[in-house]
């Protein structure tokens, strides 16, 4: 990128602006050095089209050829570039998270950094969005990665995802997504969760739409993934599935098998007492007391755990100050409180001030 357009950026009326962006681009990078420079030119150049106020975060996951000095770089030059780097190499779900905290958009909109999804998307999503939803995923209808290493593996977790999850969308594995920002803020992202931001969304009762988006080869650098995703993307399904269906009331889970296992061992555990002190039948080689005692166990296992999510369910919930529902919008003719509480984000009424940095 050669400095006399990087000047004419800088005059433009957008960033630096006391108010809060429309957009903030989020994109993780890691090693994608080649692709910075022409990345950042086509976001810019989009979202100068549509007139948008914005700001793009590139977070950089410890790269290891040059990215963060590029960024480091370019953040000095350019007023719409903010780049956040981070110590080491963390993932991609971190360097999501962390772009997340950093972005102060009304929308935020994530990315890969290797142009493999298109900015020229990003006005598409945010029409999208303003049709009404929380959350606008892309689906990479034609996909331009290897058939049998990615697509099919992917195919196939993305089937079972819905099956599991029943939020019925075609590509988790595509990162170029829209969030209105109250729906980001919510989420709390840990190990490889960032594919599943469309059913944390939904948890939080987010409203959730698709769109087919265009999806180009890699140009430059490698993919950071093979194969081995798959299985950490089938161990995360099952976190999600039990958030999803439990997250507020583990008990009802793990009670219900918990009670009716117990149940069980002791009724077959009482007909083998009769049995035994009723009949004076031997009962010591019979298979139905092992049963009787594994059910009985495994039983009260599942209950005393079934107590113990329940507890550190509260201390998630109670320590974040988090409410276990959300507030789309109020409705009432008296101003002031209402105003703060449509945002939907009443207990945390300090975010809703972007950070002071
Ligand atoms: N990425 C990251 N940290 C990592 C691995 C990947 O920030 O540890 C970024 C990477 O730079 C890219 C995005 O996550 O912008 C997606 O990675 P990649 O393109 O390798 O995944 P694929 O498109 O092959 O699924
Ligand atoms: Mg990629």
């Amino acid at each position: 990128m050669n400095s006399s357009m990087l000047s004419e950026q800088s005059q433009l009326p957008i960033a630096f602006t006391l108010e809060r962006p429309e957009v903030s681009v989020v994109v993780p990078i890691y090693n994608e050095v080649e692709s910075i420079p022409p990345l950042l030119e086509a976001i810019a150049t989009t979202l100068q089209q549509h007139n948008l106020t914005y700001e793009i975060i590139c977070v950089d996951d410890g790269s290891k050829d040059g990215s963060s000095e590029l960024l480091r770089r370019l953040a000095h030059e350019r007023v719409d570039l903010r780049a956040v780097l981070l110590r080491r190499n963390y993932g991609q779900t971190a360097a999501m998270a962390a772009g997340f905290n950093h972005a102060e958009g009304q929308v935020i909109v994530t990315l890969d950094g290797d142009l493999q999804n298109d900015p020229a998307d990003i006005p598409l999503l945010l029409a999208k969005l303003n049709e009404g939803y929380d959350l606008v995923s892309g689906w990479r209808k034609e996909r331009q990665d290897a058939r049998l290493t990615r697509l099919l593996p992917s195919r196939i977790a993305n089937w079972l995802i819905v099956k599991v999850t029943e939020v019925d969308i075609h590509d988790y594995g595509c990162s170029l997504k829209a969030y209105r920002s109250e729906v980001v803020r919510d989420m709390n992202l840990y190990g490889e969760l960032h594919r599943f931001l469309p059913v944390l969304a939904f948890i939080e009762g987010a409203r959730i739409a698709e769109l087919p988006v265009r999806h180009h080869p890699r140009r430059f650098g490698r993919s950071k993934y093979g194969l081995g995703r798959t299985f950490r993307v089938l161990m995360d399904l099952f976190t999600i599935f039990f958030m999803k269906k439990f997250l507020t009331r583990p008990m009802h889970g793990f009670g219900l098998f918990g009670l009716v296992s117990m149940l069980v061992g002791f009724g077959i555990g009482i007909y083998l007492t009769f049995l035994k002190l009723g009949l004076g039948q031997a009962i010591g080689d019979r298979p139905l007391l092992i049963l009787a005692v594994v059910l009985f166990l495994t039983g009260v296992n599942l209950f005393s755990f079934g107590l113990l999510a329940e507890l550190s369910m509260r201390t998630y919930h109670e320590s974040q100050n988090r409410p276990i529902y959300r507030v789309r919008e109020v409705v009432s003719s008296r101003m002031e409180p209402a105003r703060m509480e449509s945002t939907g984000m009443e207990p945390k009424r300090g975010a809703l001030l972007p950070p002071s940095d």
